[in-house]
């Protein structure tokens, strides 16, 4: 007798509707923890409520799990984490990426119709493998100097978009790109950033529109289309000269927009680098002067982006009275837990807005 749970999920497999999913039977693990096996009425296949979670297919207890991956999210270095856990550390790096996947998902599926009055974007230094590779070292898409480029949506400290790259107007671009595509349609925000030249060049690229002039009546040849940004795009840079390591002067300037309408007090990138000290902070591979600095690109993107969605779902900033990032945005109508993040895709999840 196969009985209809009332479930808010989806199918992993389909993406059916939680409808279509019927119950079949259940079963306990060692660690006492009891799963569900679902049937799709859709594509007919059969598949247990861990499956598409961080979770699935593990023999090591949930609860371990999810204690390994919290403790490396606090800034703690996988080998520590190991230790306390009495785990070998690419167990845990192993973990971290499945993490990743789980909040990576959570993350683009909420994290979208962002309004926000300001974004803020900036890059933080870092190295994977060695800072000055030789040609031996391996592939320099993987070892060398990358930075982490991050968007801030300002009043609700939401993450918008991140890459981990080489500093090169393709990173720029991407990150531009990334960040527009989270924002909701009619929202046209300030930008700020540092004054690095390719930031000019990435939103003339994201955000270029062409005009066409119209045929004069008279003769010679038409005028050209011409590629020009976006009228409504407002971008400003916050340009720091310093002596040696000592700050001189800060100006202000308004790159694209009406410079009378935009007060120069809001073109700044304050807030994004206090974020920078808490990324810093929790990942691991970006702290000063460590020794678990990320051995190639791919770790420490994948540590990056399960810090993305931890940040913007589950931890809330000293400044929003306890509320995360998506709840001020108003996106999330509750705090997530971190068992929530790692089991996102599964078939049965409590709460997906
Ligand atoms: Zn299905």
């Amino acid at each position: 007798m196969i009985q209809t749970l009332p479930l808010t999920g989806h199918c992993p497999r389909c993406e059916a509707d939680a409808r279509r999913l019927a119950y079949q039977r259940r079963y306990t693990l060692k660690s006492g923890q009891e799963v569900r096996v679902l049937r799709c009425r859709d594509c007919r296949k059969t598949f247990c409520d861990r499956f598409g979670t961080a979770f699935y297919d593990l023999k090591t207890p949930e609860e371990k799990v999810r204690r390994a991956l919290h403790q490396g999210i606090e800034g703690l270095c996988p080998e520590a984490v190991a230790r306390i856990e009495q785990v070998h550390p690419t167990t845990v790096q192993r973990w971290v990426a499945r993490a990743a996947l789980q909040a990576q998902a959570a993350d683009q599926k909420v994290i979208t119709h962002v309004t926000t009055e300001n974004i803020e974007w900036d890059e933080l230094y870092s190295f994977a493998g060695a800072k000055h590779p030789d040609e031996a070292a391996g592939d320099p898409a993987e070892v060398g100097q990358h930075w982490t480029h991050c968007a801030m949506a300002r009043e609700s400290r939401l993450w918008l978009a991140v890459v981990v790259g080489p500093r090169t107007e393709e990173s720029a671009t991407k990150l531009v790109e990334d960040a527009a595509q989270r924002l909701a349609p009619a929202c046209w925000p300030l930008w700020s950033s540092d004054g690095w030249a390719p930031y000019v060049t990435a939103q003339v690229l994201v955000f270029a529109v062409v005009i066409h002039f119209i045929h004069p009546k008279r003769r010679g040849r038409p005028k050209a289309p011409q590629v020009v940004p976006d009228p409504r795009l407002r971008y400003g840079q916050v340009v720091k000269e310093r002596v040696g390591r000592r700050l001189i002067a800060v100006t202000r300037r308004v790159v694209f927009g009406v410079a009378e309408l935009i007060p120069l007090s809001q073109i700044s990138t304050t807030l994004l680098e206090r974020l920078n000290g808490t990324i810093r902070q929790h990942i691991v591979p970006l702290h000063r002067k460590t020794r678990s600095f990320a051995k190639c690109r791919t770790a420490l993107e994948t540590q990056t982006l399960f810090f993305k969605g931890y940040d913007n779902l589950c931890r809330p900033p000293g400044t929003l009275k306890g509320k995360t990032p998506a709840q001020a945005a108003g996106l999330s109508d509750h705090r997530w837990t971190l068992r929530e993040l790692l089991t996102y895709n599964a078939a049965v999840t409590s709460k997906i807005p």
